[in-house]
């Protein structure tokens, strides 16, 4: 690399970065501009994307922990999902937890210091049942430990149903959009991407911080990324998990002619470190005061490079993920540490 090019890359990046701290808004084109970044101006981009994360968040690190309430048994047809109706892959299925188990692995979760404990169930959306039995574990919850935040990621939500959690104690709901609408008929047939924006609203006009993320890696080109980055914008999320798709086996997307399909396409990116890394670095520029979560595949996808995700994102899931095991927590906590970064604990 000449010096000339370090100069107006580090130049380039570091202006944007500025543009954007001062309001800008970043265009598509920008957005695309950094996905195609070259290789050589990643350490650039980075400090760039961490000059806005540093901004707004310092070297905090936010955690969040998933409790796996309901597993499997989803007439849902989510192409990436292992619980999904059209997925071979082995599972232990099992119903909702009882409240006192859920209580139980929330404590887990206040053991770890997780500022967040994320409540999860499988299925198109909660019978009124099911969201009742969940506030409920909710309230105990926030009872014992008011400082932890709880998000519940039940599926499709209706207005009623959001207005009870709210009034229950959850802080936030999760449902993802997943992928760029333009995209979204290719990873699922069962629920539209109306209604996921729908139930994202019901969360917000109830109240409830709203959290809605991406997996990248689907088979999506570079513009779609880009698109469902500036979705998340328009819908202001407060919270964005960044998945990297984990291709598990027995899921539609794993299967040979899926996976043979997307790396013969041109107009696919390979998930590789670096480009994973100039994902998280275009969400941050997007969504700039946005909690960004480098969520499921961090490890499998961005490899070595995982702790530079943090100079961009502000968040990690701790520990394992619904299907698939995650680092253990030891191993995230010196990460963090290693880079003189401070694990967030959790608010009053
Ligand atoms: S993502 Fe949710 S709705 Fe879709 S198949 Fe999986 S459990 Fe069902």
């Amino acid at each position: 690399m000449s010096p000339n090019l370090a100069t107006t890359s580090s130049t380039r990046w570091f202006d944007l970065a500025d543009r954007v701290l001062h309001g800008h808004e970043l265009t598509d084109s920008q957005a695309l501009e950094i996905l195609a970044a070259p290789d050589e101006e990643i350490l650039d981009l980075l400090a760039a994307a961490y000059r806005i994360r540093h901004h707004y968040f310092g070297n905090r690190v936010k955690l969040n922990y998933l409790v796996n309430a309901k597993n499997g048994l989803c007439p849902e047809d989510c192409h990436y999902c292992s619980q999904s109706k059209d997925s071979d892959a082995p599972l232990e299925k099992y119903r909702l937890m009882t409240q006192e188990q859920i209580i139980e692995k929330a404590e887990h979760a206040a053991s770890l210091h997780a500022g967040t404990c994320c409540i999860v169930i499988s299925g198109r959306g909660p019978t009124d049942d099911e969201v009742e039995h969940v506030a409920g574990a909710v309230r105990t919850i926030k009872a014992r430990h008011p400082e932890m935040k709880i998000c519940a990621c039940l599926g499709l939500l209706n207005p009623d149903q959001a207005q009870r959690l709210a009034e229950a104690g959850a802080d936030r709901y999760n449902h993802n959009i997943n992928t760029a609408e333009s995209y979204y008929d290719e990873i699922c047939s069962t629920h539209t991407y109306r209604e996921r924006l729908e139930t994202v609203a019901a969360a917000k006009k109830a109240g409830i911080s709203p959290c809605s993320g991406v997996i990248v890696g689907m088979g999506e080109t570079r513009h779609q990324v880009v698109e469902s980055a500036v979705a998340l914008r328009t819908l202001d999320a407060d919270s964005i998990p960044v998945n990297f798709l984990l291709e598990i086996e027995g899921t539609p997307l794993a299967s040979d002619e899926e996976m043979a399909a997307r790396a013969a396409n041109p107009d696919i990116d390979p998930i590789t470190p670096r480009y994973c890394l100039k994902v998280l670095a275009m969400f941050r520029f997007v969504n700039p005061s946005k909690e960004i979560r480098a969520s499921a595949g961090r490890e499998e996808h961005l490899r070595s490079l995982q702790p530079m995700s943090l100079y961009a994102a502000n968040a990690l899931f701790l520990a394992d993920y619904l299907t698939e095991p995650g680092q253990a927590p030891d191993m995230d906590r010196q990460m963090i540490e290693d880079l003189g970064f401070e694990w967030e604990a959790p608010q009053p």
